[in-house]
């Protein structure tokens, strides 16, 4: 059985699960209740997801619905085994993920579009704010949606109150440097941190979309204004991030961006 296939997932608080791809880090996120199961951006590969579906039969799951943070096809994946159930985002998140349709599949893997050529289907838009019955059970749970424009537009962090766990999407990583890019606005990326902050100091977990799960989920807040406030000083800022040329990349668009502000 392939590592894929007999897929890892770490339980890092009461009923929260966090499996992370070989690619990019990329963490799926299944929130249990009872026998139900609410997925939060599933990724990434055929063999991963098929390990995912293997794990929530293992486990005597059904998935309850689904959850994009945002528009990027990393995190608009889905496989049909987890069924026809509400597939939720933004509103803003799933307008583009209908405007971005044709741009956004060709992103996909080629034996990806193969195995599921329907999956990549469009979302249900819900608000911001408390996400009305989570588990399609009619019983509540304190599942609150923030949203806001920093990393795409319409990008949403999922606050589990009552599991005191973040699920910031792909925002506040030890990987990634804060990319705000397409748009390229660095003034929505800091009102996004800001927006995330109240919550950051009350998360004991935080979970990135690409990149490790911390209990100190203040430190990684303070790391991405310390680089960017450093950034917009025209200060070079030692960040360990940047030993990825990926991300050293990433730095000399942020300081460009940073320049013309
Ligand atoms: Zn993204």
């Amino acid at each position: 059985m392939s590592p894929a296939a007999s897929r890892a997932a770490y339980e890092i608080a009461p009923g929260v699960h966090v499996t992370t791809s070989a690619r990019y880090a990329t963490t799926s996120t299944v929130v249990v209740r009872d026998d139900r199961a609410l997925l939060v951006d599933p990724a990434w590969t055929v063999a991963e997801l098929d390990g995912l579906l293997a794990w929530l039969g293992r486990h005597d799951l059904r998935v309850a619905a689904g959850l994009s943070t945002h528009a990027h096809h990393d995190h608009l994946l889905w496989h049909p085994g987890f069924g026809e159930v509400p597939r939720w985002a933004s509103r803003r998140t799933a307008e583009l993920a209908d405007e971005w349709h044709e741009e956004l599949s060709r992103q996909l893997d080629e034996d990806y579009r193969r195995r599921f050529p329907d999956s990549f289907r469009s979302l249900t838009g819900v608000d911001a704010g408390p996400l009305a019955d989570p588990f399609a059970d009619g019983l509540d749970e304190s599942i609150e949606l923030i949203v806001h424009d920093g990393h795409a537009p319409g990008h949403t962090a999922v606050w589990l109150a009552d599991r005191g766990v973040l699920l910031a999407g792909d925002m506040l990583s030890d990987l990634e440097l804060p990319l705000p890019f397409h748009p390229d606005d660095l003034d929505a990326y800091l009102a996004a941190l800001d927006a995330l902050a109240p919550v950051v100091s009350r998360a004991s977990a935080l979970v990135p979309g690409h990149g490790n799960v911390t209990d100190e989920p203040l430190a990684r807040l303070d790391a991405d204004r310390r680089y960017l406030d450093a950034v917009l000083a025209g200060a070079d800022p030692d960040d360990p991030r940047r030993a990825d040329p990926e991300m050293d990349d990433a730095h000399r668009r942020i300081v460009e961006l940073a320049r013309e502000r």
